[in-house]
């Protein structure tokens, strides 16, 4: 039988998932999901793997500079997979790719071609997409013979409307590719699969998607089709996040080079890895943290995140036209109760009475009864996603 990994590389992390993928006619099967973290760094990595029924499978630690890079981490969840599945036959390699340019809106074979393109497109999302191709490099040496596929976060937003499409400046940066693609993708998708399954009376209406993780962002839903999102040319715009900053006024840019005489890389590295919740509570980029630590500075870092999540939530629906849904997904969106009741407090007159005792037992559907728009919670899953477009690639090339 074959079987599919996915692969999602972050900064410091690697996710991965171990598929069966049957006659590739129906669902893939999840086996085994797992997390390497605190890679590079100088610090002590840690692996982590679950089986299908939960039971933990590893969890170990490892010496300091024992796993400095992602081909590294990959090389010891190889090591594992081959240990607890010696009958694997792996045929499929899934990659999550956060950045795929204006070229790619479907997921993609990977080629030498393909990957220089994608290479173009690191300066856009330097958090992710360099650690990305680094893993598909290593799984691409690894498994020659295996089909890999890049599935990307920005593909699900490629159909924006013109006016979410793009910025007013000269229309020569449009066509470099200066667009607003949006990203999480692959969650929203996920979020518009499952709604499609299981309430398809709300999937053909108006969702809104508040993905809240370490990553944030918002989509909006038209029929289940992307039509805005609160992100766009960069993993950097719409709603502050862990340690990013979210929509800022480019003056402040401007003043940041023309005034305080920061270099490009060190505005970088104010903008992705300082700024958002952590820059505002000096404390942490981790959501737990701060609601746990009770200081004016984190509470302020909460609300800022909050009444940013809440003007989104207002545009988008008037992108819409209105919302008859709003789901939320991701770390912080799918266990901060807390937050949930933040965002939607006095939300009366759009039409949204969250059920304050669904919300704490942290049910399906939160809103009340009577609630003209319908509040979800939907644990999403990208890995899913990226084994089905594994899948189907190696259908394709059957
Ligand atoms: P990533 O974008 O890295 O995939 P996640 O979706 O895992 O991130 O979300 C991580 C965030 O979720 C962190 O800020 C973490 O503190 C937050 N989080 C996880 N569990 C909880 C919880 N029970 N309450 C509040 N925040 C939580």
């Amino acid at each position: 039988m074959p079987h599919a990994l996915t692969l999602n590389a972050g900064s410091s992390s690697l996710k991965f998932g171990f598929f069966e993928l049957g006659d590739l006619q129906g669902e893939p099967q999840s086996r085994i999901l797992g997390l390497v973290e605190r890679i590079g760094q100088g610090e002590r990595a840690h692996i982590k793997a679950k089986g299908a029924d939960g039971q933990v499978l590893l969890d170990q630690e490892y010496g300091r500079n024992h796993v400095p890079d992602h081909g590294t981490a990959l090389a010891r969840v190889v090591d594992f997979l081959r240990e607890q599945r010696p009958d694997a036959r792996l045929a499929a390699v899934g990659h999550r790719v956060v950045h795929g340019g204006p070229d790619y809106a479907e997921p993609t074979r990977l080629t030498p071609p393909v990957m220089d393109r994608l290479a173009q497109f690191e300066p856009l999302a330097p958090l992710h997409q360099p650690h990305n191709l680094s893993g598909a490099r290593a799984a691409l040496e690894l498994f020659p013979d295996a089909i890999q596929v890049a599935c990307f976060d920005t593909a699900f937003h490629r159909h924006h409307p013109w006016v979410n499409d793009t910025f007013a400046i000269p229309r020569k940066f449009y066509d470099q590719g200066v667009r607003r693609y949006g990203f999480h993708g692959l969650s929203y998708q996920y979020i518009s699969e499952t709604l499609e399954k299981t309430a398809p009376h709300l999937h053909s209406g108006r969702t809104i998607v508040a993905h809240l993780g370490n990553g944030a962002s918002m989509c909006a839903l038209m029929g289940g089709r992307s039509v805005a999102s609160s992100m766009g040319f960069s993993a950097l715009d719409g709603l502050p996040m862990g340690s990013r900053c979210g929509q800022l006024d480019p003056g402040v840019l401007l003043y940041m080079l023309m005034n305080e005489g920061m270099t490009p890389k060190e505005i970088e590295d104010v903008l992705y890895r300082q700024s958002g919740l952590l820059g505002l509570s000096g404390l942490s980029n981790d959501m737990r943290t701060l609601e746990a630590a009770g200081t004016e500075p984190a509470r302020e870092a909460i609300d800022y995140f909050v009444f940013r999540i809440r003007r989104e939530l207002g545009a988008l629906a008037a992108a819409l036209g209105g919302v008859s849904t709003l789901v939320f997904c991701g770390g912080i969106g799918e266990n901060s109760a807390h937050i949930r009741e933040k965002v939607c407090e006095g939300m009366g007159w759009i039409g949204m009475e969250l059920d304050t005792g669904r919300n704490l037992r942290g049910e399906r559907i939160i809103s009340t009864d009577l609630s003209r728009v319908r509040i979800l919670v939907i644990p999403t899953n990208e890995e899913i996603v990226i084994a089905r477009a594994a899948r189907d690639s190696l259908a394709g090339a059957g």
